[in-house]
């Protein structure tokens, strides 16, 4: 089984966004949110077929762990009321799919966020996400600000809510960026992946580890700068006296493959052990055109994991074993719905 750890819900019917834009509007005009508008099984229907599922088939992949989509989490706009509000609507429509295609998608959900409030108010929508809809992770987002970076850094107790609540239900969270409204940093050709790899430097250096033990984050997008730079992290945690920084942060983070070239993904599985290697695509995504040198499309990273010299056992690790381990509810998850 092929299972890809990162997708998120970039074809949404288009009704779906235009309340987002109206939602908002009327946040700022005072007013109260419009009606939720009316999204048909069959409107999500064509846009999965016509979308993910479309390309799961033609590249040979089984199963998305999905997610509303990213840069629309948009933390940053509206208020503690707005996000919520949003985020139930975003993580019910993944139910909707999950539940249209029960063999091929099982949800992620997004947190209702807001900058410099309390992740404490995103218990009760993990709760919700878990027991209802049976979602088996969740996208945390360390700077719901949108690139300006005002709250504390994730090692603080002031993310040890969010952090209970995983360890109580055995669900991992990746840390991921929303949009960016600084514009000085592009959001996914800087903000994302400096989100990653600073929400990386800010576990490294805490104590969340020791406090959680079981906790488990996915660093997307290749893990941002940190394979390509893991002399510098392990030069850091010495110097810091933290120790080898591979037993520092092996048992508890874990790297996913949305890297959109072959010499990438080499460092990736050079550098990084194979266990802490999740198969991730990320498609219909930020990357969306062809590679012209290879001709197939930069997120079509199934053929990149393919050259890899690696043993089939340490394939079968990054395409599923290591998805079910990290996943804590995965594998019990897979199994109900494909009794479906
Ligand atoms: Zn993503």
């Amino acid at each position: 089984m092929i299972i890809d750890c990162h997708g998120h819900y970039t074809t949404s019917p288009r009704q779906h966004e235009g309340w987002r834009g109206e939602q908002i509007e009327a946040h700022k005009a005072g007013k109260p949110p419009p009606r939720r508008p009316n999204i048909t099984d069959d409107e999500i229907r064509a846009s999965i077929e016509g979308g993910q599922l479309k390309v799961q088939r033609e590249r040979g992949t089984d199963l998305t762990i999905f997610s509303p989509r990213a840069a629309g989490m948009g933390h940053h706009l509206g208020d503690a009321t707005t996000s919520e509000a949003w985020a139930s609507a975003c993580n019910e429509l993944i139910h909707r799919v999950c539940s249209l295609f029960p063999q091929n998608f099982i949800g992620v959900a997004m947190l209702p966020q807001s900058a410099r409030v309390s992740p404490k108010n995103c218990t009760a929508e993990i709760d919700r996400c878990v027991s209802e809809y049976g979602f088996v992770g969740v996208n945390l987002n360390p700077d719901p600000s949108g690139g300006h970076w005002q709250d504390p850094p994730l090692g603080d107790r002031y993310w040890y809510p969010v952090y209970e609540k995983m360890v109580e239900y055995d669900i991992p969270a990746m840390i991921h960026v929303s949009a960016s409204c600084n514009p000085t940093h592009h959001t996914t050709g800087a903000h994302y992946l400096n989100g990653d790899t600073a929400g990386f430097n800010q576990l490294m250096t805490s104590s969340v580890f020791k406090d959680f033990p079981t906790i488990k984050f996915i660093i997307p997008h290749g893990g941002g700068a940190v394979p390509y730079h893991w002399g510098r992290y392990r030069g850091l945690a010495q110097d810091a006296k933290l120790g080898l920084l591979s037993e520092v942060v092996l048992k508890n983070i874990f790297f996913d493959t949305c890297v959109y070239h072959l010499p990438g993904q080499e460092l990736l599985a050079k550098v990084i052990p194979v266990d802490n290697i999740l198969f991730a695509s990320e498609m219909i995504g930020a990357v969306r055109g062809i590679d012209p040198e290879t001709g197939h499309h930069y997120d079509d990273t199934k053929r990149y994991i393919d050259q890899l010299p690696l043993s089939a056992a340490d394939k079968v690790k990054i395409f599923e074993g290591n998805a079910r381990r990290v996943y804590g509810r995965l594998s019990g998850t897979i199994e109900k719905q494909s009794a479906r």
